[in-house]
């Protein structure tokens, strides 16, 4: 006789590769929206040992939709059956679309940080210093150029600079060369500063004076110390964690094609952030509130 499917297995699955998950608060993000949305579904974590593994079990457990994390983003890419435009210029996949076995690359990090920077700042026409070179910063490229924007990479190693310059078509500099940069904005798109590195900061504190806006796409901690030493130099901040969920929500718009609690999603995650201890009190960082990120 078959097994009658548990409530729990009757459900859609969603899911996160990457390498390590334990830390992700993907899962959380996710439950929260489906919960508020009322869907069926669950979203589940997976340490994946490779990209054949990740297509693999996409396809034998019938997952519907997956985020990809480090290190997999792009390693990812050639096992899949078509990938989009955005993501195949980016270089990076950080979603998969499972329709009936046909994989479908994605990538929403571009439009997670041109919606958190446009909760703040108008992107065009504008110069923004991106440092780093990695799947973010790649992103982080596209989209201030989609936006209208003026990117330029600022870098510790030239030749993922160059290979950087070549697809995106930006200019890419040492990162030695920052103090020089004259831009609008500043962007981290590296770890330096995250949870386990904290007090650490990509940047000498002496050129933050020179930037309008310093986003640090970091969201864990909340407050880096990179956006401390900004806020100190008089510069707008903006954290990570906007970025983190706008992401997340387009994900769950392209797996579902309904429109998810961006709100609700934006508020677990914080209360998480606060629980483990890497949100400061209101009031601690003694700047205006319209100067901080939205969420
Ligand atoms: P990645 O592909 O590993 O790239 C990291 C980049 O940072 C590389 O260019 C690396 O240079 C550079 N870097 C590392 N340590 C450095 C240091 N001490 N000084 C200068 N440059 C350094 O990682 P990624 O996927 O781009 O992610 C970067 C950061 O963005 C992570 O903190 C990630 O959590 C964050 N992120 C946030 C969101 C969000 O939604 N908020 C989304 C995506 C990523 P080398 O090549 O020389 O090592």
């Amino acid at each position: 006789m078959r097994r009658r499917k548990s409530r729990e297995d009757r459900k859609d699955l969603f899911a996160l590769f990457g390498n390590p998950v334990a830390q992700s608060l993907s899962p959380l993000m996710h439950h929260a929206a489906y919960g508020a949305m009322g869907l069926e579904a669950r979203y589940e974590a997976f340490q994946a040992g490779g990209p054949e593994e990740i297509v693999r079990l996409i396809r034998e457990r019938d997952i519907r939709g997956a985020s990809v994390t480090i290190p997999f983003k792009t390693a990812v890419m050639p096992f899949l059956d078509e990938v989009a435009e955005d993501a195949r210029i980016i270089g990076a996949v950080n979603t998969i679309r499972n329709r009936g076995g046909r994989l479908e690359g994605f990538n929403t990090d571009w439009l997670g940080l041109t919606r958190s920077l446009g909760e703040h700042l108008n992107v065009r026409g504008r110069r923004f210093a991106v440092i780093g070179a990695g799947g973010a910063a790649r992103a982080a490229v596209f989209g201030i150029a989609r936006g209208g924007g003026l990117p330029v990479v600022y870098c510790r190693n030239a030749e993922t600079g160059r290979a950087l310059s070549r697809d995106l078509g930006c200019l890419s500099l040492p990162l030695s060369r920052l103090q020089t940069a004259q831009a609008y904005g500043l962007i981290n798109a590296t770890p330096v500063g995250m949870a386990g590195g904290e007090g650490q900061s990509p940047v000498d504190p002496g050129v933050l004076r020179c930037f309008d806006w310093v986003m640090d796409m970091i969201y864990n901690p909340l407050q880096t110390r990179l956006l401390r030493d900004a806020e100190a130099a008089g510069c707008g901040v903006i954290n990570g964690l906007s970025m983190f969920v706008h992401q997340g929500a387009e994900q769950i718009r392209i797996w579902t094609g309904i429109e998810p609690p961006v709100d609700v999603m934006a508020l677990a995650v914080r209360a998480e952030l606060v629980r483990r201890g890497g949100v400061p009190g209101e009031g601690e960082t003694g700047q205006p509130e319209k100067r901080h990120g939205a969420f």
